[in-house]
């Protein structure tokens, strides 16, 4: 079987993507999964995130993309164990200049991937794959080359505002490029309990999306936001704040979606 391939997707800013891709991913390697966090997002947060600081950046996953490099070339170590990261440079802020009347322009990452081989021989179990703040052609390439999607909501007044043109592209790739894509789950992001407005859009996501938004909900912890200035994710930072176990406890649950997914 092919690795995973979660693609983290919503086409705002700053709702928790990339914090999501590197906690969930440092949280699934802690329990022993091998996993690729892909950093598809120019900005390169996720990058910096896990501690690979611009200047350290030889290879990238512009290098990838440009089909020059496979992922596994492209991948660098992390201070977690069993977590590698394919660093994203400006140079991505290009790419689709570049490939434009390329035709297989939304399959690049597809190809990688599956260039990796099946998870039993091949490097990885998962790749959780960072996207940008847009539904372009990068983010195209997350979701042609992803098994499912994992959206990330922010509890904010807007949250739903968005998410069905999020849905509607992930359908659209579904019809066209990629027919196994499904979603993994909503995952609710920044939640204060303190806020009744938060607790008001929990229950509005989750009556209106149902068993897709997950049981666990991230709460707003500024330990989550402080680590990316230390080049650590939160779980090597302060394992024991609530965001931090907040995200153990998202990656057991999709562990346990994982299986009933490979059941079904
Ligand atoms: P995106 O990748 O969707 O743009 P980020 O993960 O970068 O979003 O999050 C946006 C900002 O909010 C960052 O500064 C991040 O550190 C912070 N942040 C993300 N999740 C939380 C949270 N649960 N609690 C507090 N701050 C958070
Ligand atoms: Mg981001």
């Amino acid at each position: 079987m092919s690795p995973r391939v979660i693609t983290v997707a919503n086409q705002k800013g700053g709702v928790g993507k990339t914090t999501t891709a590197i906690n969930l991913g440092t949280a699934l390697s802690a329990v022993g999964q091998r996993v690729l966090v892909v950093d598809m997002d120019p900005q390169g947060n996720a990058s910096t995130g896990l501690g690979v600081g611009r200047a350290d950046r030889s290879t990238s996953i512009y290098d990838v993309l440009s089909g020059d490099m496979g992922l596994d070339e492209a991948a660098v170590e992390t201070a977690v164990p069993r977590l590698h990261v394919v660093p994203s440079t400006l140079d991505l802020l290009g790419f689709e200049q570049e490939v434009m009347g390329a035709r297989d322009r939304a399959f690049r990452l597809k190809r990688a991937v599956q260039a990796l081989g099946p998870a039993e021989t091949g490097p990885y179990d998962y790749v959780l794959v960072d996207c940008p703040p847009s539904l372009n052609l990068l983010t195209i390439n997350a979701l042609a080359a992803a098994s499912s999607v994992l959206v990330p909501l922010q509890c904010e007044f807007f949250a739903l505002e968005g998410l069905s043109q999020l849905l509607q592209t992930v359908d659209h790739v579904k019809e066209t490029l990629n027919p196994e894509l499904t979603i993994h789950g909503i995952v609710l992001t920044m939640f204060d309990r303190r806020n009744n407005l938060s607790t008001q859009v929990m229950e509005d996501v989750r009556e209106y999306m149902g068993g897709r938004v997950y049981e666990t909900v991230i709460p707003r912890n500024v330990r989550l936001s402080e680590a990316p200035s230390f080049g650590k994710p939160a779980l090597l930072y302060d394992i024991n704040c609530t965001g931090s176990q907040a995200y153990i406890r998202l990656a057991s649950e999709i562990i346990q979606r994982e299986r009933s997914l490979r059941a079904a």
